[in-house]
């Protein structure tokens, strides 16, 4: 097996096809084996798993869950990097790669098609540019046991963020809604060439079988979720009746009332559970509309 992270294989591979790094595809290929090697361990990949890689690149990470899962399917959108791929996982007859945009998927449905029988996981080391979407993709699938990606620090640090600090937004609501985050390791920009201007770190999100909150209305929840950190120093009682006018703030101020919490109470220090009692009352609320 070629080794891709050692950089005196790796320069001259690359020289040979005449291959340049797009900074607009987000490529930093690792250079480091440790890297790979500990995100497929850490992943808990073994030969009872299906894994889905988005962006093999040259294939340091696609090498390690191929070695180690039944099958892997990779989604990679840069066709100049096939004939390096063929040299370095051609090998591996239980890789799959398909060349295309991964946010053109169905992911469900290529997960359901090609991992039968087999425990479904994401595994990657994500493109920087389009993590958000991309996260956000594989967690609505609803479809992993697990998702374990190399992101920046300080968005893994969002995911994985408590109520109440900094780093808490909409977003960590998202995914803490569909999975439960654990940050596993830091990896230095000098694993990476070229080199990052960020640190970045591995993240593992283990996807909620059974979801501990009733929600009456999932549009309704997220509605209130945006509308709690879109104002992010002003009170619930003010986000609220910015985000459902049809409150208005008294009718927001009753909502946050029934549901037990101070008049005064910021959005941005409300666990999910407090959320989704927010979004139930609204949602209820709706269904009699005598109520606000
Ligand atoms: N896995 C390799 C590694 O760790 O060295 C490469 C990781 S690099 C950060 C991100 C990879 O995602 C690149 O190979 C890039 O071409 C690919 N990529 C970028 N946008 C993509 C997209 N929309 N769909 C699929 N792959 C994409």
């Amino acid at each position: 097996m070629i080794d891709v992270c050692d950089i005196h294989i790796m320069k001259p591979l690359l020289a040979e096809h005449g291959f340049h790094f797009s900074k607009a595809k987000g490529q930093n290929f690792l250079i480091s084996r440790w890297v790979p090697e500990r995100i497929a361990e850490d992943a808990g990949v073994d030969e009872t798993a299906g894994v889905l890689e988005i962006g093999p690149g040259i294939g340091p990470l696609t090498q390690q869950l191929c070695l180690r899962a039944k099958k892997v399917c990779a989604v990679e959108l840069d066709g100049r990097l096939k004939p390096i791929l063929d040299l370095t996982v051609g090998e591996f007859d239980n890789l799959e790669i398909i060349w295309d945009d991964v946010l053109k998927q169905d992911v469900a449905a290529l997960v359901k098609e090609k991992f039968a029988g087999l425990r479904p996981m994401a595994c990657a080391n994500l493109p920087y540019y389009i993590t958000s979407p991309i996260l956000s993709a594989l967690l609505e699938a609803g479809c992993f046991e697990s998702v374990t990606v190399m992101v920046q620090k300080e968005v893994a640090q969002r995911i994985a963020a408590k109520p109440g600090t900094a780093d808490y937004s909409a977003f960590t609501v998202f995914c803490q809604y569909y999975a439960v985050p654990e940050l596993l390791f830091d990896v230095p920009a000098g694993c990476f060439l070229p080199q990052p201007k960020v640190t970045s770190a591995v993240i593992t999100l283990k996807t909620r079988q059974e979801k501990p909150w009733v929600i009456l209305d999932e549009a309704t929840f997220f509605r209130v979720v945006k509308a709690s950190f879109a104002m992010r120093r002003k009170t619930l009682q003010n986000g609220l009746a910015s985000g459902f006018p049809e409150l208005g703030k008294s009718g927001a101020g009753e909502i946050i009332e029934s549901c037990g919490l101070p008049a005064t109470v910021r959005g941005e220090t409300l666990s999910i559970a407090q959320f989704a009692d927010i979004a139930n009352a609204i949602s209820r609320g709706k269904s009699n509309p005598d109520r606000f």
